[in-house]
């Protein structure tokens, strides 16, 4: 029985976490039994998530969603104010002009005019 260990001195909780990294291992080789190379496997991810900053991941996790879901912005020629589009909508639903009566221009990116 691994958990038997000596070395271990895990709290329960971790115990737990880490059968539970090993059984997902075990699953992931399609085998029904925990074994050994599961439980290193195990150690390894739970190294690696204690090591992880994960407040850095989730920035990045939600960068790179807000990332994919850009679909532009229409920003307005004479007043360069700006119109970030929704998720489903295309610069083609937008024929008016701006409440200023300038143009709507379509662009991909807008860090140009944020930095100024
Ligand atoms: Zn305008």
């Amino acid at each position: 029985m691994p958990y038997d260990n000596p070395y271990l001195n895990f709290s329960a909780t971790e115990n737990a976490f880490l059968s539970f990294l090993a059984g997902c291992s075990a699953v992931n080789d399609n085998r029904e039994k925990i074994n050994e190379n599961d439980i290193i496997r195990a150690y390894k991810t739970h190294y690696k998530l204690l090591t992880t900053d994960i407040s850095k991941l989730v920035d990045k996790l939600w960068k790179e969603k807000s990332e994919k879901e850009n679909n532009g912005y229409l920003v307005c020629e004479k007043c360069n104010s700006y119109y970030k589009l929704q998720p489903g909508e295309s610069p083609d639903d937008f024929t008016g002009n701006c409440e200023c009566g300038g143009k709507l221009k379509y662009y991909d990116d807008i860090g140009w005019l944020l930095k100024c």
